[in-house]
């Protein structure tokens, strides 16, 4: 792992409850659409409002998705698992209870891998599907939250859509781990299409359970719970800024206290929402109207062999392939990216170099443009032309450089056209290149004299000025070697 938080003998303990909302058609339990943005309350029905006697039917799009998190998650999946029913009052809940799952959830205990320098894994305890709840605007208040606004309103277009809550154990051991952790469990996530995991649109939401204990302990201390991470920045100073806040408290001789807390990330302060001294009786059980849910060896093994390649085994083999750590993680969370490297490697042959160019020059045009990789005009194969002239010795890097911008302006354009237009063809035969290394010496007698002296970093600005005679076209390597042996000479 990354270094631990470690601080006046006291060490962090985090665990993380993660719900992904799932990107299925319709709800979990009717057949509302799956949607966001629309009117309020127009994607309703009997079922999802609790009308008496409506009857809920489980979703097979949704536990299908479920289950593939959960296999790409390496969790265990139990033969057979159950919804119950955890009741409580709120507006947000029309039945007055929520269905969820409870001893026997969908996805058994897994174990999840951060790959890379300082790499970790994380047991997950389980991951079960839920039904999310109605969506509530506080009206008037500060911030949207309920403390000081006037009123509340309810929206159910969300009241019924499918959650997937994963939660692990606390096995999590600094803030940063944190965000690396959920940084590479979202990728997964998205990689498989369960969901578009968008942490400011809340189809991925993060809660953080944070607490500290002597260094070597191995009893865990009292816990807090942070709500309204919306982002990984924010996961990670919310919790850096609880840890501090506990370490305080006990340095000050206190205990820390069981609550659930705010983090408002403008002011980088916690407010407490509500204390858990008494713990919640949600008196669960078995959800009657439903059938438990049966998975088969030969269903599972079908769906196992249909997931793509997912982030840690595409950062595994990226590595292998000789590209650094950090390149392999950037492209190991980004599918769209790997894609595209993939596919430009394909053609050139040449990984590395096909990396280069994809996470150099092709993202800066993507991240300048506002584009995904599959909408750039620069297709794989183009940009495969491209590196081909320059792996080949046709043109040097910066004509290539030149090209590339042509590339991303005429959609039309070919690597191989705009080098025969702007005549950008390497200049590297000996005799072309004596010319003008004859020429650059002629006219720089006092550089040559401090060479032939001792000051052998002339030679910088002795390249620098054939490249500049060469119209910038010169093999840099030849060109190197022949001035120093001219020099020399
Ligand atoms: P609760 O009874 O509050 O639901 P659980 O034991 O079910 O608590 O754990 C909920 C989450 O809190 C899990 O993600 C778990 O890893 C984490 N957790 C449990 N104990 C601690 C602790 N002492 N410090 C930090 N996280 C913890
Ligand atoms: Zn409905
Ligand atoms: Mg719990």
């Amino acid at each position: 792992m990354s270094a631990p938080w470690q601080k006046d003998g006291y060490e962090a303990v985090i665990g993380l409850e993660i719900h992904v909302q799932l990107a299925t058609n319709s709800k979990m339990f009717c057949s509302c659409a799956n949607q966001f943005g629309d009117e309020p309350n127009t994607n309703v029905c009997m079922v999802c409002l609790a009308h008496p006697g409506a009857m809920p039917v489980a979703n097979s799009e949704a536990i299908r998705q479920a289950t593939r998190v959960g296999v790409a998650l390496g969790c265990r999946i139990p033969e057979t698992s159950e919804f119950s029913r955890k009741q409580y009052f709120y507006p947000d809940s029309p039945k007055a209870y929520q269905i969820s799952q409870y001893d026997q959830p969908l996805c058994a205990e897994g174990l999840f891998r951060v790959p890379g320098e300082g790499g970790f894994d994380v047991r997950l305890t389980r991951a079960h599907l839920e039904e999310d709840a109605a969506k509530m605007i506080h009206a008037g208040g500060e911030g949207g939250r309920i403390s000081g606004s006037a009123g509340s309103i309810v929206d159910f277009n969300r009241v019924g859509t499918p959650l997937l809550e994963i939660v692990s154990e606390p096995d999590i051991r600094s803030p940063e781990d944190a965000r690396r952790f959920l940084t590479l469990l979202r990728a997964t996530v998205v990689a498989i299409g369960a969901s578009e995991c968008d942490m400011e649109k809340g189809s991925l939401r993060a809660d953080a359970n944070v607490s500290i204990r002597p260094i070597g302990s191995s009893e865990y201390g009292t816990k807090t719970e942070l709500k309204n991470m919306n982002s990984f920045r924010f996961l990670e100073r919310g919790i850096e800024a609880e840890l501090e806040r506990q370490l305080e408290v006990v340095l000050g001789g206190g205990t820390v206290q069981q609550e659930t807390l705010h983090f408002d990330p403008v002011a980088g302060t916690l407010s407490s929402l509500r204390s858990k001294e008494q713990a919640h009786d949600y008196r669960y059980f078995p959800e009657p109207d439903l059938l438990p849910v049966h998975q088969t060896e030969a269903g599972l093994i079908e769906l196992g062999s249909d997931l793509p390649e997912l982030p840690a085994a595409r950062f595994d083999r990226l590595v292998a392939a000789g590209l650094t750590e950090p390149t392999a993680l950037a492209l190991a969370v980004d599918a769209g990216l790997a894609g595209y490297l993939d596919a430009v490697a394909t053609a050139t042959g040449d990984l590395k170099t096909s990396a280069n160019w994809t996470m150099g020059e092709f993202s800066a045009h993507l991240n300048g443009a506002g584009l995904s990789a599959d909408q750039s005009p620069v297709t794989p194969e183009r940009l495969a032309a491209l590196i081909a002239l320059v792996v080949d010795g046709t043109i040097n890097q910066t004509a290539a450089k030149e090209v590339f911008g042509v590339l991303v302006e005429d959609a039309q354009a070919t690597a191989a056209g705009v080098v025969a237009d702007r005549n950008l063809a390497q200049v590297g035969g000996d005799d072309a290149l004596g010319e003008i290394i004859d020429a650059v010496l002629a006219a720089h007698p006092e550089e040559v004299e401090a060479f032939k002296g001792g000051r052998e970093q002339v030679i910088g600005f002795l390249v620098g000025q054939c490249m500049k005679q060469s119209g910038g076209r010169a093999d840099a390597k030849a060109l190197q070697g022949l001035l120093r042996a001219r020099l020399n000479g």
